[in-house]
C-alpha cells in the first residue's frame, strides 16, 4: 500500500522522537513490502520562528491531503508570551477543527515489565493494565456558548453543554466499532442522574448497544468511574464518554502507567484521515539531549497503522517490538529500574526497529 504522512515534528524533544517513530516505519515498510511518503511541515514554536504564525495555511491544506498525521508536540518556554491567538497550541486546536477530528482515542497500557513504576500497588494493577478511552472532543462544554455578565451588582458565569444526539452517535460508533476490535467490552461514562445531556448521551448509546449485541456493554456515572480507575483499573477494557469528562478521566489514566513518555493517542474524523501524537508534551528540560522515551510516539504510528490504514498486523508487529525490548530489560530514564539496561532516544529507536 502507499500512502502518504504528513510529519508535523514540533518543538523541544519533537524532532528527536518523530524521527524514532519514523525508524521504525521505515521497517515496517520493508518488512511489510508498503511505501510511506513524508511531508514535513513546521508546526507551533518553529512556525512561529519562521513565519509567523503556529501553522501556515499551506501547512494546513497539506495535512487535509495526507492520508494521516504524525505529530511530535509543540511549545516551549520561547514561546510562552506570544499573544494568545498564534500561540503553539493553537495550531494544534486549528488542526483539530480543519480536520474534523471528533473521536480521541487514548489507550492507557501499563506493560507488565513497568508495573513497579505504576504508583498503584501491585496486586491492584495484577499483571497490567490495558484499557483505552474514546474521548468526544469537538462538543460539550468547551464548545457550548459561554459568557460573563453583571447580574445584580456581580459577575456571573456562564458555560453551556450542548450535544445533539448525532454527535453522540458519531462517538458511539467509534466507541463500539473499536470495542469491537478489542475484547468486546464497553462501558459509556455520563452523569445522567443529573444532566440531560447525559440523560440524551445514555438513550443513544442504548439504542446502538441494540445494533452491537455482540458488545458486553454497561452504563458508569463519571464520579464512580474516577474512584473505580484507581481502585480496580483492570476491570475496563474501553470508556467512552464526552469531552471534558474524558478530558480528565484521560489525564487520570495516564498517570496509572508512571510514565508519561509510554503514552500514545489518536484522534479520529469520519474518514481514515486521524493525527496520532504521545500525550506529552514537548519537554523542553531534555530537549536536544537524546535522552527522551520515543516509545509513546512509537506507539501512536502504531494507531495510525491500525486506525488510518487497517494494518493490524503491522501495527501489532510494532507493539510486539516494543513489549519484546522492554522484556530484554532495555529502558530510558524516565522509566529505568534497577537491573536494567539505561538506553538513549535513538538506542531505544534502534532497538525496536531491529526487533520488528
Ligand atoms: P511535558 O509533557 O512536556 O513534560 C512534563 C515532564 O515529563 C517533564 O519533566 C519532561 O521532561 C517529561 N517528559 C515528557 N515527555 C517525555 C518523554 N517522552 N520522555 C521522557 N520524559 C518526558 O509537559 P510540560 O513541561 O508541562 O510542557 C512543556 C511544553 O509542552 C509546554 O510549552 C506545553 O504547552 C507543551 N505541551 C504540548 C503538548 C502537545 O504538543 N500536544 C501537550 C502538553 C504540553
Amino acid at each position: 500500500m502507499n500512502k502518504k504522512i504528513t510529519v508535523l515534528a514540533g518543538d523541544g524533544i519533537g524532532p528527536e522522537i518523530v524521527a524514532e517513530a519514523i525508524k521504525v516505519l521505515d521497517k515496517i515498510e520493508k518488512k511489510f513490502g508498503h511505501k510511506f511518503e513524508y511531508t514535513y511541515v513546521d508546526i507551533g514554536g518553529c512556525s512561529i520562528d519562521k513565519y509567523g504564525v503556529p501553522i501556515t495555511e499551506e501547512g494546513m491544506q497539506l495535512c487535509k491531503q495526507s492520508d494521516s498525521v504524525l505529530l511530535g508536540a509543540v511549545g516551549g518556554p520561547k514561546w510562552d508570551n506570544c499573544p494568545p491567538a498564534i500561540r503553539p497550541e493553537k495550531a494544534l486546536l486549528a488542526v483539530r477543527k480543519e480536520l474534523g477530528l471528533f473521536a480521541n482515542l487514548r489507550p492507557t497500557k501499563l506493560f507488565a515489565q513497568l508495573a513497579d513504576s505504576s504508583p498503584l500497588k501491585k496486586e491492584i494493577v495484577g499483571n497490567g493494565i490495558d484499557l483505552l478511552i474514546v474521548r468526544e472532543l469537538t462538543g460539550g462544554v468547551y464548545f457550548g456558548p459561554k459568557k460573563t455578565e453583571e447580574i445584580d451588582g456581580e459577575l456571573v458565569a456562564t458555560d453551556i453543554m450542548p450535544y445533539s444526539e448525532h454527535e453522540i452517535e458519531r462517538i458511539g460508533r467509534v466507541a463500539f466499532e473499536t470495542a469491537m476490535k478489542r475484547s468486546k467490552k464497553l462501558a459509556s461514562v455520563d452523569k445522567a442522574n443529573v444532566l440531560d445531556t447525559s440523560r440524551l448521551w445514555r438513550k443513544t448509546m442504548h439504542r446502538l448497544a441494540e445494533e452491537y449485541k455482540e458488545v458486553e456493554y454497561s452504563d458508569i456515572l463519571v464520579d464512580n468511574t474516577a474512584m473505580q480507575l484507581i481502585k480496580n483499573p483492570t476491570q475496563f477494557d474501553v470508556l467512552v464518554t464526552e469531552n471534558m469528562f474524558g478530558d480528565i478521566l484521560s489525564d487520570e489514566a495516564s498517570m496509572l502507567t508512571g510514565s508519561i513518555g509510554m503514552m500514545p493517542s489518536a484522534s479520529l474524523s469520519s474518514t481514515t484521515l486521524g493525527m496520532y501524537e504521545p500525550i506529552h508534551g514537548s519537554a523542553p528540560d531534555i530537549a536536544g539531549m537524546n535522552v527522551a522515551n520515543p516509545l509513546g510516539t512509537i506507539l501512536s504510528a502504531a494507531m495510525m497503522l491500525r486506525y488510518s490504514f487497517d494494518m493490524a498486523s503491522e501495527a501489532d508487529a510494532i507493539e510486539n517490538a516494543v513489549n519484546k525490548v522492554l522484556d530484554d530489560g532495555y529502558r530510558t530514564g524516565d522509566i529505568m529500574q534497577a537491573g536494567c539496561k539505561k538506553t538513549t532516544c535513538s538506542e531505544m529507536g534502534d532497538l525496536v526497529a531491529k526487533n520488528i
